[in-house]
């Protein structure tokens, strides 16, 4: 064990996850790659969890960083703010959400904390429904509605959660049906756990869900339980935290995969908005938004350097289209990658849009997860340079990739191919 992981493992708690046998220190990165603190290179499919949006190092991002902190670091309320102002104007403007307020947080979890806070007050009622298999943070509050078990260290929620069936399409009950009968079954569900309950705050769902293995449920299935919502007064509250600012490519959003009627009550977004600085929000119609009959401040919310970071960091995914170079990119990759496991028994599905693609592993013949193999696939792309992520939903048994936007043609070639080795060199 080499000294920092002995240290790591002295001070820091047994559940922060760490990846690898011999767990990484990474030192630099520059574009889509990192170094680590021995000088190995690495091509970056995992973005630290999707957190570096554009590149490693974007020159933009780190001058508009810099030169914020050399000027003034502060508290983010109290007194004007302007980069906040700024960069709230331009993400209501691309939420498309009507009459638009945005508070911004330091997490994505504080941005479910918040939208959970705004739902539960403007519907006064602590029941919320959530998905099965779904992942919205680490607080009280969204362990609580995170439905994936093994990122949910207590039952002592203060909500009365409800865990419907419809972000995972290749295990339970309806992994037989066609897109159309999927949707009318998770529907069906929606609707028995309505005819129970007084009617629940909320409904929280990531458009694709992350943690539990990049699931993408059929295009519509959002549309679809919205109008059983609305028919009840339930607030849809899209978690964006990964699959917003264009990583699923054909959309700049992931619900608009989903829903044509327009954008969400609620949505919530961080990670890659500030590429690395911590920015996170919650966009809301002000009724909602207002809702909330006392006073609150955020210290590190919204602070001057990390605003500077994300309008940095947005005004280049713009000038450059990166959702139509994820969209690009990420449809050569995905088919490389589909094509390489074609011949695998051991590989179920190949799916994904834009930069973000799955790879489900079972053991061949079965339905039953791999996790040993999506470990020794990590370890041997690691060994030739790759850096990929996993997860998935009861055992870690989904390879994910989700590299930065600026992924280029012929790194996704290289990339593919470290891959196609690591998963022929582990069959
Ligand atoms: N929601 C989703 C969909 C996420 O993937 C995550 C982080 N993996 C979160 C919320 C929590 O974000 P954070 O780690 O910034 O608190």
């Amino acid at each position: 064990m080499n000294d920092l992981h002995d240290r790591h493992r002295r001070v820091l708690p047994d559940w922060l996850a760490l990846y690898y046998d011999r767990p990484l220190e990474i030192t630099h990165g520059e574009g889509r790659h990192v170094w680590d603190a021995q000088g190995n290179k690495y091509l970056d499919f995992f973005g630290g969890i999707l957190t570096t949006m554009t590149a490693h190092a974007l020159p933009e991002v780190t001058k508009a960083v810099s030169e914020q902190a050399g000027r003034l670091v502060h508290s983010s309320t109290l007194y004007l703010n302007r980069p906040m102002v700024e960069l709230a104007e331009r993400i209501a403007r691309l939420s498309a959400v009507p009459d638009a307020r945005v508070f911004f947080t330091t997490s994505g979890t504080e941005a479910n904390d918040t939208a959970l806070l705004l739902a539960t007050a403007y519907r006064r009622s602590n029941t919320i429904l959530a998905m099965r298999n779904s992942y919205h943070g680490r607080s009280f509050s969204a362990v609580g509605i995170t439905g994936n078990r093994g990122w949910s260290p207590t039952s002592l929620s203060p909500l009365q959660t409800l865990y419907v069936h419809g972000g995972v399409r290749t295990r339970g009950p309806y992994a037989s049906l066609d897109d159309t009968a999927f949707i009318a079954a998770c529907v069906e569900d929606l609707k028995d756990l309505l005819g129970h309950t007084r009617p629940p705050a909320a409904l929280i769902a990531e458009p694709v869900q992350g943690v539990g293995g990049f699931t993408s449920p059929p295009d519509g299935l959002y549309a679809a339980f919205r109008e059983v919502l609305n028919a009840y007064g339930i607030l849809w509250i899209a978690d964006e935290v990964q699959t917003g600012w264009g990583r699923t490519g054909d959309h700049f959003w992931g619900w608009q995969a989903h829903d044509r009627n327009g954008p969400p009550d609620i949505v919530t977004f961080a990670k890659g908005i500030g590429n690395g600085m911590s920015v996170g929000g919650v966009v809301a119609r002000s009724e909602i938004m207002n809702c909330l009959d006392a006073n609150s401040i955020s210290t590190f919310g919204g602070t001057q350097v990390t605003m500077a970071a994300g309008l940095a960091n947005l005004t280049h995914l713009l000038e450059h289209d990166l959702q139509g170079n994820a969209r690009r990119v990420g449809g050569l990759l995905i088919e490389r990658l589909r094509a390489a496991a074609a011949q695998d028994p051991g590989v179920r599905e190949v799916r994904g849009r834009g930069l973000m693609i799955g790879i489900e592993l079972t053991r061949p013949g079965t339905d039953e997860a791999d996790p040993d193999r999506a470990a020794a696939v990590l370890e041997a792309a690691r060994a030739e340079g790759l850096l990929i992520g996993k997860g998935g939903g009861h055992s870690t048994s989904v390879l994910r990739v989700a590299p930065p936007l600026s992924l280029t043609v012929a790194e996704a070639e290289e990339g593919a191919a470290i891959l196609e080795r690591a998963l022929r060199g582990t069959r």
